[in-house]
């Protein structure tokens, strides 16, 4: 098993209209400051020592200015010497939403899956998700959704359910048609029939 870079996973889902927020390795402060272009971003800290990265506060969200984002780099900086290799990634700030996570895996008796369900504790704690082996129809799409005690929450509007069917099928297109042992995008920030996937995790 190999963990796919970040900029590649996001690359090769584009290609199946699965959209990830901007993003872009920043090597230096001023190339944070620059990325950000006057907006708020958020820089992280990505390497194999560390998966869970808002666990080890590897995650800095909502820097608004150029000395918040020249000392959350230099901060990340500190913690990478112990994580090394790592690299740092800038990302615009996604508008606030309802989190979801699509993911998928490789299941030993069914194949390729692909799993819908509400970000945070629902996941965790309450176990409601949806599963469906690869590749799914717009019908088996729809099924998940309704399948979820959460999906009221996540469907709160017409436009998103829409949105939800369409990137679920593009998912698990992707999760059909490439070697993919576990996918996770978590979460994906949803809103107003739009979408921003802000973390991927692709290993092959
Ligand atoms: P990890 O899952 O490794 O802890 P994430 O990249 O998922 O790291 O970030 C943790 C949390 O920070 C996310 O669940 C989300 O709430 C928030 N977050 C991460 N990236 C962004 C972003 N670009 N815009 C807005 N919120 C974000
Ligand atoms: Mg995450």
């Amino acid at each position: 098993m190999e963990l796919l870079d970040y900029m590649k996973a996001s690359e090769q889902l584009r290609k199946y209209n699965v959209h990830s927020i901007r993003s872009s390795y920043v090597s230096s402060a001023d190339d944070a400051v620059k990325f950000a272009k006057g907006k708020p971003i958020v820089l992280k800290l990505i390497s194999n020592k560390a998966l869970h990265k808002s666990k080890s506060g590897l995650v800095k969200l909502n820097l608004n200015n150029d000395s918040q984002i020249r000392s959350a780099f230099s901060d990340l900086s500190k913690k990478g010497t112990k994580l090394r290799p790592y690299r740092i990634i800038a990302q615009e700030l996604a508008k606030s939403g309802i989190e979801i996570i699509i993911g998928g895996n490789t299941d030993v008796q069914f194949g390729k899956m692909v799993l819908l369900g509400l970000g945070g504790i629902y996941v965790e704690t309450f176990k409601d998700v949806a599963l469906r082996i690869c590749p799914i129809t717009k019908f088996d799409a729809e099924d998940m959704i309704d399948q979820l005690k959460s999906g009221k929450i996540i469907t709160n509007d017409g436009k998103n359910r829409e949105m939800l069917v369409k990137l679920l099928l593009n998912v698990s297109k992707f999760i059909s048609e490439n070697k993919i042992t576990e996918l996770d995008l978590n979460p994906v920030i949803i809103r107003d029939g739009s979408y921003d996937v802000v973390d991927i995790r692709v290993l092959k």
